[in-house]
């Protein structure tokens, strides 16, 4: 059943209200307060979102992110494997640009404020519903008040555990989540072992993660020393703690340690055929294998955004179901494949290795650059994809050892 939005009874408040400040949040609130929109950009601030912080050059081109908040530019990345043979992999014409979240989701915040949406910072506690059926928001201010504003539509950008996914759409059943935890060190000198400014390090070993990665990622002055599970019992502590010895990082002054969840399984519904629609981690956007989530979060706030303002032009709720279905056919296949990967290589020290191996392959590099970097995969890459295939197949049957030679 679709409702209506217009609401005929009252005048809302605004048109919408966006809970969550995060990329989407602000994406969001951004995208409809240039579309004319009256929006409220509700966030209960106070916390620096954990993350590594990594973005793709589409995501810094789509989404104009200035030069200045690009604390670092990364050429490449070191694979390392369980037996501590590495990989280099660089990016080639492109970089991928770091960004320091304490400071990067305020600029987002400020640029949505600038563009006409209404700042309010308030802890979202639920939606109430008046005779003629619309939604009100209720939150807590900082004081400890309770307020409320009515809107004529909502988007729950809050996060991997969002509250407004819980109440409106639940449904929707919360899928499992890998947990990951960083500590932000202060940056070593350029010349350590094991480091390097302009290079993001990934290790796959048991030790540090029995089921992701672990990273060393620069930040300018700062580094992101990480690793995530969804092994219950893991230490991720222990692991990150191994994690800085194994790469004489453990002297390193630490400056915050903090974990979050990460959603790497898309919800599968994404609003409450009425009036209610869910973007970013808080509607499973984050991508399996990479944890990448920033970029993601804000594509999908981009298409809810065009959706929430077609279903307040036109008064019908069906707009705000277009935005999974356009999200899952431009990014669903990645994200399966993605799945995939994870769920096969990521699972022993003797797959981590092969996995690791392959990725010498001057085709796998290209092909993950080109589909991380610029999130297109181009047609002519048919040939590799094959031949990548054939390799894996060679590799998934132990035809051949992990470093090339045959078995
Ligand atoms: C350790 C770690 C490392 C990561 N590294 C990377 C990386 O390198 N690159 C990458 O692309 N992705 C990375 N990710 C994933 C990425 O951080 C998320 O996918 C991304 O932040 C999602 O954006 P979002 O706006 O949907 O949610 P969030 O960034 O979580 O924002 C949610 C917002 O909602 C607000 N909020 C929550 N609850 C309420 C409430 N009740 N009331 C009001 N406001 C509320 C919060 O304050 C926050 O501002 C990492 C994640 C983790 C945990």
């Amino acid at each position: 059943m679709h409702g209506s939005i217009r609401s005929t009874a009252t005048q809302a408040d605004v048109d919408c209200i966006v809970v969550g400040g995060g990329p989407a949040g602000a994406t969001a609130a951004e995208d409809l307060a240039r579309a004319g929109r009256a929006v409220v950009l509700l966030d209960r601030a106070g916390r620096i979102k954990p993350c590594g912080g990594a973005i793709p050059p589409r995501c810094i081109r789509d989404f104009a992110i200035p030069d200045e908040q690009i604390v670092a530019r990364v050429t490449g990345a070191r694979i390392t494997a369980p037996s501590d043979r590495h990989v280099d992999m660089a990016t080639g014409r492109d970089y991928v640009g770091m960004v320091d979240r304490e400071h990067f989701d305020e600029y987002l915040r400020r640029r949505a404020a600038s563009a006409g949406a209404s700042r309010v910072t308030g802890t979202f506690e639920r939606i109430e519903r008046g005779a003629d059926g619309r939604p009100s928001v209720v939150y807590r201010t900082p004081e400890g008040q309770f307020a409320s504003i009515a809107a004529r539509v909502v988007i729950g950008a809050d996060g991997a555990n969002s509250a407004v996914a819980k109440s409106e759409v639940p449904s929707s059943r919360r899928n499992p989540f890998v947990f990951a935890y960083h500590e932000i060190v202060a940056s070593p000198p350029d010349a350590t072992p094991h480091f390097a400014a302009d290079r993001c390090d990934i290790f796959y070993r048991r030790d540090f993660s029995p089921d992701f990665y672990a990273w060393v990622f620069p930040h300018g002055a700062t580094t992101s020393i990480g690793t995530g599970s969804a092994v219950k019992g893991f230490s991720l502590r222990q692991g990150v703690a191994d994690l800085r010895r194994a790469t004489g990082l453990g002297d390193q002054i630490t400056l915050r340690r903090e974990g979050a969840p990460l959603p790497l399984k898309p919800l599968k519904r994404w609003d409450n055929g009425r009036d209610v629609v869910l973007v970013g981690d808080a509607a499973g956007v984050v991508a399996p294998a990479s944890g990448e989530g920033i970029y993601y979060a804000m594509f999908s706030a981009r298409l809810a955004a065009e959706a929430v303002d077609a279903a307040l032009a036109g008064a019908d709720a069906r707009a705000l179901a277009t935005v999974r279905k356009r999200f899952m056919k431009e990014h669903g296949r990645v994200f399966f494949v993605l799945g995939m990967m994870q769920h096969f290589w990521y699972t022993t020290d003797a797959r981590r290795e092969r996995f690791v191996s392959m990725c010498r392959d001057p085709d796998v590099q290209r092909l993950t650059w080109s589909s991380y970097l610029d999130k297109r995969m181009a047609p002519f890459e048919f040939q590799s994809h094959l031949k990548i295939a054939m390799k894996d197949f060679a590799h998934l049957f132990s035809m051949i050892s992990p470093w090339g030679q045959k078995v």
